[in-house]
């Protein structure tokens, strides 16, 4: 049985981009979103070899934590070429001072390396896992996906992490060239673009009341 969610609730990440993502898409619902950094809650080691696996680390860490319901996305850019790197090390090809300018030299890179010039052979995919959990144990999971194309130079500066070099499939502007809100594609205009967005429509369904 799905669950309702209502009142307050932590969002399980440290990372701004992503805060102010969630925060947008939950703010149709009525409920009250408190971040883990505010609440000084510590950042569990994401050792899981999955999205679902390290969105459930960090959702029941704080859960537990907070004593709050708390929701999580484990997300990452997936390169076809590169047999789906960075995958769940998305973050960690950052490095330290989490400069994403380096990570998306990285993976362009891997692409030359490999002689990947055309957009056929530059196919990427974005991954969005969120995992709702209670402190009572219930758990809910879903799962998102955008395919796309990646483009050397990187194209604008919005949105965070790899989106300016990910031209979403039947888009001409990557996701840094979009508002957040062309980014989320959100009903009624659209039918959800990004992978956050997917998986929060149908996290929606089952866990949200307008
Ligand atoms: P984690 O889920 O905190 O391990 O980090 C996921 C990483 O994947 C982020 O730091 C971003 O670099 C990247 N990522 C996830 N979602 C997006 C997105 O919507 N746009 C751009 N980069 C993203």
């Amino acid at each position: 049985m799905s669950r309702h969610l209502e009142g307050t609730f932590v969002v399980a990440t440290h990372n701004k981009g992503k805060l102010r993502e969630i925060e947008e898409l939950v703010a149709p619902f009525g409920l009250h979103a408190v971040s883990a950094a505010s609440l000084n809650l510590p950042e569990p080691v994401e050792d899981g070899d999955t999205f679902i696996a390290n969105a459930l680390i960090k959702a029941r860490a704080a859960a537990f934590a907070a004593k709050l319901p708390a929701l999580a996305d484990d997300s990452g850019i997936c390169v076809a070429a590169l047999d789906g790197a960075p995958g769940i090390y998305s973050a960690r090809w950052a490095g330290e001072s989490k400069d994403f300018g380096h990570a998306m030299e990285k993976v362009e890179a891997g692409l030359r390396e490999r002689d990947c010039v055309t957009p056929a052979q530059r196919k990427a995919w974005f991954i969005s896992a969120l995992a709702l959990v209670w402190p009572d144990g219930h758990e809910e999971i879903v799962e998102g996906r955008v395919d796309g194309t990646l483009v050397w130079p990187p194209r604008g500066a919005a949105g965070f992490g790899y989106d300016p070099m990910f031209l979403p499939d039947g888009e001409t502007r990557t996701f840094g060239e979009m508002t957040s809100e062309e980014k989320h594609g959100l009903p009624p205009l659209g039918k959800g673009l990004s992978h956050r967005a997917r998986a929060f429509i149908e996290l929606a369904e089952r866990c949200l009341k307008r």
